[in-house]
């Protein structure tokens, strides 16, 4: 387990050894934090045969389907997309009406929830209304806000985080070793699980190269080059966001111009709030746009 992922699962330990687990759970915490990780473990347990804790005891048939990920009785939804639709969702009211297969417990997990739709949180909303005997729901959520107060007050709520940054560099060093040298490291260190991602899938050459070029902004660069990168990973732009906020507090540290940085900040929340208001936003010119003005300001 990630060392982070101990307290609140002691927490919800507590509550199961003492018959008050309740049958719908909601872990929030940012991406990367490892909340599916911590949503599958419990799942695990809530259908390990012999267990008295929430720990699978690896060794009963249960244990064993789910090891070879077949177990009839546990259910994932999730999505690549950008949304969870309703359609998914009634999937769920479906898997929870028939009888377990294997006797004991269901398990449904819901992860990104705050990926559905209206729709299919209203479709949720309806499922956890009527909870069933031996049915549970573990949602996970990057951002509670984005999720219906409905939904919310329907769960048990545990918040993950991260309790130090020595712990995640500690536990960083040792699944990844040298590549936690990377200068862009301690910026995602609330998010341990996405700098694993980006290591193990080669994307560090292009958080390296993002990187550099927020960090000679100001100076004659090229921005093209960039431009071309976000271009081909969009779902970068929200790091490219935090590698401009913290070249901005660093001019602000140098000693830069207020009204500069003023400036500059300001053409990052534009950004931001056009990149996520407007759909089909023309993301090239966008980009453009702002790295103009804060080639100007960060000079
Ligand atoms: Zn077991």
């Amino acid at each position: 387990m990630m060392p982070w992922l101990e307290r609140p699962w002691q927490q919800l330990n507590t509550s199961f050894k003492a018959g008050r687990f309740h049958h719908a759970q909601l872990l929030a915490g940012l991406q990367g934090v490892g909340k599916l990780a911590l949503a599958q473990g419990l799942a695990d347990a809530i259908l390990c045969e012999n267990t008295s804790e929430l720990l699978a005891c690896g060794q009963c048939k249960s244990c064993a389907l789910i090891a070879a990920q077949t177990h009839p009785d546990k259910l994932l939804v999730s999505s690549e997309g950008a949304t969870i639709g309703v359609d998914e969702i009634r999937a769920i009211a479906d898997f929870i009406y028939h009888s377990a297969q294997q006797g004991g417990n269901k398990v449904v997990i819901v992860h990104q929830a705050h990926k559905m739709t209206h729709s299919a949180a209203n479709a949720l909303l309806k499922t956890l209304e009527e909870p069933n005997a031996k049915r549970f729901l573990i949602l996970t959520c990057d951002d509670v806000a984005q999720l219906p107060a409905t939904i919310v007050s329907r769960c048990a709520k545990s918040n993950v985080a991260v309790q130090s940054q020595q712990q995640v560099r500690a536990w960083l060093i040792q699944q990844l070793g040298d590549y936690v040298d990377q200068p862009w490291i301690d910026l995602f260190v609330s998010q341990p699980l996405k700098i694993k991602h980006w290591i193990e899938t080669s994307q560090v050459e292009q958080i390296n190269q993002l990187f550099n070029s927020i960090e000679r902004l100001g100076h004659d660069t090229d921005v093209s080059e960039c431009v071309e990168l976000l271009m081909k990973s969009p779902e970068l732009v929200s790091e490219m966001s935090l590698f401009v906020q913290e070249r901005i507090k660093q001019r602000l540290c140098e000693g830069a111009d207020f009204f500069k940085i003023t400036a500059s900040q300001r053409a990052l929340s534009e950004f931001i709030k056009d990149h996520q208001q407007i759909p089909g936003l023309n993301l090239q010119l966008a980009l453009l746009k702002l790295f103009t003005s804060l080639k100007q300001a960060l000079q």
